[in-house]
Formats: C-alpha cells, sequence, structure tokens
C-alpha cells in the first residue's frame, strides 16, 4: 500500500461513516472567495521553524486582505500548515486535515476551501489530493507565497522596488511597521486565540508532559468526533506545546484571554526598509543561491533526491523569508523566533529533513538585524535563533564563524534583554563560539546540541560521527569556557543495531555528562532515510525501545532532581509568562536558562512586593524550592 494511503486508511473509513462524500476538488483554480476580506482559520503543527512559516503565510494573507480567525466554524478558508517529520507526526497531520474537512461546505460547515502547507506536501504533493478529495491545494515549504493563490488572494503591488531584500516577488508591505495587524474588529481576545498549542511528536521535552498538558488535543480530536466541533479547556496556554491550532469559537463564547497567553496583540508586520543594513560584503546578493561546499557534495550524492518519493515534486524548495516579508507574531508578546537559515546539508541516516526542506541556506545577516530591530521596537524583549542546525550559519556566505558575528551583532541591539539560539551540530560548537556566550551578558548560556547517541558504532550507522568521549570533551569546554552554562541534548534510542552495550555505554555517558535538560525519542522507520534500508535483523524490537527510552528517562530524573536541588538560592531574571495550567494558585515564568516550550518550568508562589505580575514582564526573582524538572521562585523586585 502507498505510504500515504496507509496513514489515512483508518481515520477515513472513520471520517466517512459519519460525513457525507464531499464533491471533487478543484486543486489548481481557486475560486474567488466568498467576501473581500474572507476569514482564514489556521492550524500550524510541528516544531518552532514550522511556526515561523506559519507566521509567515498569516502575514501574506493578512496583507493580501485575508482576516484571520480563531474560529474554524468561522472560517471560509482553512489552512493545516503540516509537519512530516517522523511518523506520529505525518499521522498526526493526516487527522488534522481531516478534522478540519469537516468544517467545509460539502460537510455542513462554512469552509469552502481547505488548503494543506507545509512538509507534508514536500513528502506527499499528489498523494494527498488522490486520498483527500477535500484539500482544495497544496503549498510547500518552498512556495509559501503560493498561499495567496491558493486562498484566491491577489497579492499587493510591490512597494520597494529597489530593496535588494525582496525574496516574494509581489505583496510586502509598504510601510515600516504594522502593529495589530487583526484590525480593529477582532479583541483581544480573538486574536490570542488565532494559535492554539497542544502536544507535537516533533519534540521531546526534558520535562515529561503532565496529563492536563497531554488532555486538550486528545479533547480536540474527542470532541470533533462527538460534535463535530472544536472546543474546551484550550491548550493556548500550554506553553511547552507546538501545535498551533484553530480553536473553535461556535455556539460558545471564546474562554477569557489567560495572562501569558499569547498575545497577537504584540503581533506586527516584521516589515523595514532593508536598506538600514545594506548586506556586507560577505553577504550574497538576492539573485544569487549560494550553498555549501558540503551541500554541493551531498546533492552529487543524491542526498536530498525525491526521486524514490511517489507523488512528491522533484523540485527542491529553496526559499527564504527576509525582514521586508510580513509576519504575524503568535507567541507571547515578549519573545520571538527568528529563522537564520532554511534547510540541512548534513548526512544523519535517520532524517528526511533535507529531502524535505533543501540545501542549508542562510538569510542574510543585515535582514536578521533588521528584522531583530523591528521585533524589538515593538516590545519583544527574547529573541530566539532558529534553523536545523544553527552552528553551520553563514557558512554558505562566506562567513567562518558566522553564528558568533551574527550573535555578536545581535547582542549590542538596545532593548534586547535576552538572546539564544538553539539546534546546534556537535562538532561545529567552536571555542569563539563560546566565548561569545561567555562575553554577552544577554546571550543564554544555553547550548541546545542534540548528541542522538554516544555509542561510536551507532554514531557511525547514524551518520553523525562523535564517541562518547569526543561528546564529554565538547562539554567539559562548554562548562570551561561559559561558567554555569545548561545543557540540553536529545537522544534517539533503538537505532538499528544498538545493542545492550551500546544502550549501556549511551546509560553510562548521561551520567558521566549530567546534562541539564534531557530529552529522549524512541527511533522509528522514516522511508526515504538511509536507516530505513537496514537489514530487518538489525532493527530493535519496539518494547525494548521503549523500555530503554522509560529506563533513560528514570535515570534523567535523578539528574535534573539534583542539579534543580543546587538552583535553590540562587538569584535569576524571571519573564513572567502567567498564570499556571497546573494550578490558580500558582503562576509560571521562565529565566534565561529555560528555553521557550521544552524545558521545565518556575513556578511562582509568592509575589513579593507585587499586588499582581504582569505576563511578558521581567522581574528579578529567588528559587525557593526545587522538584525533579522544575523550580519554584519568589518574586524578590
Ligand atoms: S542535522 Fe541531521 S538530524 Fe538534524 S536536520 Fe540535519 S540531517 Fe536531520
Amino acid at each position: 500500500m502507498a505510504p500515504f494511503a496507509r496513514l489515512t486508511e483508518q481515520k477515513l473509513v472513520d471520517y466517512k461513516a459519519v460525513t457525507p462524500p464531499a464533491p471533487t476538488a478543484t486543486i489548481s483554480a481557486p475560486e474567488a472567495p466568498s467576501s473581500a476580506k474572507p476569514k482564514i482559520g489556521f492550524v500550524s503543527l510541528g516544531c518552532p521553524k514550522n511556526l515561523v512559516d506559519s507566521e509567515v503565510m498569516m502575514g501574506l494573507l493578512h496583507n493580501a486582505g485575508g482576516q484571520l480567525t480563531p474560529s474554524a466554524d468561522d472560517a471560509e478558508i482553512i489552512v493545516v500548515n503540516t509537519c512530516s517529520f517522523i511518523d506520529s507526526a505525518k499521522q498526526e497531520s493526516v487527522n488534522t486535515i481531516l478534522e478540519m474537512a469537516q468544517h467545509k461546505q460539502a460537510n455542513g460547515g462554512r469552509a469552502h476551501r481547505l488548503i494543506v502547507a507545509g512538509c507534508l506536501v514536500e513528502r506527499y504533493r499528489d498523494e494527498i489530493r488522490r486520498n483527500i478529495p477535500e484539500v482544495d491545494a497544496v503549498v510547500g515549504t518552498g512556495e509559501l507565497e503560493a498561499i495567496l493563490t491558493a486562498a484566491g488572494l491577489t497579492p499587493k503591488p510591490t512597494p520597494q522596488p529597489d530593496s535588494p531584500f525582496h525574496i516574494l516577488p509581489q505583496g510586502t508591505p509598504q510601510s515600516t511597521i504594522h502593529t495589530h495587524p487583526i484590525g480593529k474588529t477582532q479583541t483581544d481576545a480573538e486574536v490570542a486565540h488565532l494559535i492554539e498549542r497542544a502536544p507535537s511528536a516533533v519534540h521531546q521535552h526534558s520535562r515529561p508532559l503532565t496529563d492536563r498538558e497531554v488532555a486538550p488535543q486528545l479533547k480536540i480530536i474527542q470532541s470533533l468526533a462527538e460534535t463535530g466541533t472544536t472546543h474546551g479547556d484550550s491548550p493556548l496556554a500550554h506553553p511547552g506545546n507546538h501545535i498551533a491550532h484553530i480553536p473553535d469559537a461556535g455556539t460558545k463564547s471564546l474562554p477569557p484571554m489567560k495572562p501569558g497567553a499569547p498575545h497577537l496583540d504584540s503581533a506586527m508586520w516584521v516589515s523595514q526598509d532593508a536598506r538600514v543594513h545594506p548586506p556586507s560584503q560577505n553577504e550574497g546578493w538576492e539573485g544569487t543561491t549560494p550553498s555549501r561546499p558540503e551541500g554541493n557534495l551531498r546533492e552529487q550524492q543524491g542526498r536530498f533526491s525525491r526521486a524514490a518519493w511517489d507523488g512528491a515534486s522533484s523540485t527542491l524548495p529553496d526559499y527564504l523569508y527576509s525582514d521586508a516579508t510580513p509576519r504575524i507574531l503568535t507567541t507571547p508578546r515578549a519573545s520571538a523566533y527568528i529563522k537564520i537559515a532554511e534547510g540541512c546539508d548534513h548526512p544523519c541516516s535517520f532524517c528526511i529533513i533535507p529531502q524535505l526542506r533543501g540545501k542549508f541556506r542562510s538569510r542574510r545577516m543585515s535582514s536578521i538585524l533588521a528584522e531583530a530591530e523591528n521585533l524589538i521596537s515593538q516590545g519583544v524583549r527574547e529573541i530566539t535563533l532558529i534553523g536545523q542546525d544553527t552552528t553551520c550559519y553563514g557558512e554558505d556566505l562566506g562567513f567562518t564563524e558566522g553564528l558568533s558575528e551574527l550573535l555578536a551583532a545581535l547582542a549590542v541591539l538596545p532593548g534586547l534583554k535576552w538572546l539564544r539560539f538553539l539546534y546546534t551540530y556537535p562538532n561545529k560548537v567552536t571555542n569563539r563560539l563560546l566565548e561569545t556566550m561567555a562575553k554577552h551578558d544577554n546571550i543564554a548560556k544555553y547550548l541546545d546540541v542534540p548528541l542522538q547517541h554516544a555509542s561510536a558504532s551507532v554514531l557511525k550507522r547514524m551518520k553523525r560521527g562523535g564517541s562518547a568521549q569526543i561528546f564529554l570533551s565538547l562539554i567539559e569546554r562548554a562548562r570551561r569556557i561559559v561558567p554555569e552554562i545548561v545543557i540540553r541534548t536529545s537522544f534517539i534510542v533503538g537505532f538499528p543495531g544498538e545493542t545492550e552495550a551500546d544502550y549501556k555505554e549511551l546509560e553510562d555517558f548521561i551520567k558521566a555528562a549530567r546534562i541539564d535538560w534531557l530529552g529522549v525519542f524512541t527511533y522509528s522507520d522514516e522511508e526515504g532515510a538511509k536507516a530505513f534500508d537496514l537489514p530487518a535483523e538489525l532493527k530493535v524490537p519496539k518494547r525494548t525501545i521503549q523500555s530503554r527510552r522509560n529506563k533513560l528517562m528514570k535515570l534523567q530524573q535523578k539528574i535534573s532532581a539534583k542539579s534543580k536541588a543546587a538552583w535553590v538560592g540562587r538569584e535569576l531574571d524571571l519573564l513572567v509568562e502567567g498564570e499556571s495550567e497546573e494550578t490558580e494558585l500558582l503562576w509560571e515564568g521562565r529565566t534565561l536558562l529555560h528555553a521557550p516550550e521544552i524545558d521545565g518550568k518556575v513556578f511562582i508562589n509568592d509575589f513579593g512586593p507585587h499586588e499582581t505580575l504582569v505576563p511578558g514582564t521581567f522581574y528579578r526573582a529567588e528559587i525557593t524550592e526545587s522538584h525533579d524538572y522544575d523550580v519554584v521562585a519568589r518574586i524578590l523586585d
């Protein structure tokens, strides 16, 4: 059976049992929108990198006259931005598409168009159309501006013909910065609910999710099955999650906005005349598509080939957004992600991201700086740099220490309180990078370095290289150069050929390395990844994989509890996020040592001299208690 059909099979049976058949979909010729400002609902799945793509598409749609709505019932056009990272992420994407299809006119809903975007499209472009006829159009990761045609909207004329930063051929906004892009027709509460979060398969949190955190997504699915609507306990305020989802207002009134929930009143057009930051000598100019020698070599070796992927386009994505691209922020008001690069050139044998996202390519530093300045001028105080591998940043533009240079340039921007970067590659963590972190107070002493394993033989089969010894010396070097650095990593257990001895080596490594934040993925076969073709006798039984993961997480629980105990008594700056989801008696926040969404929590049980706290504001706080993954703080001033 074709792989995509397998993903849709069971769900389609359930779905079609309760849903009348939809008319044959129009794929390439969108109908005219039913109103001048069609209401558009947006569901975004997957990682923060995909979230930025969603924010860009939302910006483009709004710029062209679309009106974003938090209600799937209300939406005339629904967009699902999908993830295709691993099997469970694909299934999650398919389920969401089918759920949103129930809001189409043919099924008694209001929506007349359903658009599927993102990584699933790069993998199964034709199959999505074939297997889910309710889907009217698909938009890949390399064609974000095609969202306008798919939605039947006309891009606005190009306003800055002489800007060297026009990535989009049409539709960039004219004015420098626009706040409140959603317009006067929507209240803050409505705007805040445009994006909802629920757990996703793409991240392994260093803090296991609680039942309450896991519940919302299930609740949405159940509620759809029962009533055809989504509603209820909004997962919006779960900062540890990754699915942006359209909640349903339906016949129910929207719940009041919780303090700390994502605020789209912080949403903005990230747009500025790029000439403020002309490209430096090292940077390529518009029209050129630089690449890394490593990427060129891997391309020759077939790393990016989709020849074996039925129904996928052979054209690799090469899109990059810029500071001139409209974008709507969906993260809490003080924080924003900036995607500094796209694609990946590495050969990791378990991963299909390079085939999905294309060759590694960096945004120009001047464009990133301009975007950061705009964000800061809008009240963003914490910027998190992301990309598939941030440590390769700039290699395609002629930099040798591009990330260090970028961090140094960003760190001195007035008003930027916290700066961090995620997704580093172990052999690219240079002394210069660590020294840059140590030098600037506002750069998080936080190294996110996915190691994937510690056994040299497993790492070799993974096509990553490294060993326990090499990684221990990296961690020792990081701790020496950046005192008090916090390390986050993730591992994969059960990779084909992983023996008990390999697993034991990983366990010993974790004991020796005392990693602060750690997540563990269980290996799953991904068609298209090199590891998929490894001999069947090398594949580790699922029960063994699960049991190894459980053992590692138990081991890590003890290590984490010990390291959190050492935090007690420390005074730190705390970014308050709002009332806790776990109990109304507590509030929550993050320190510079907690990345957004993935790490443990800081509960606040004492407001100190304050009557109340303001979400999105920094306070000085003292850690007073510790638990396995979380700590408790009291506000000092
Ligand atoms: S570094 Fe490896 S695991 Fe990460 S995106 Fe690239 S190929 Fe995939």
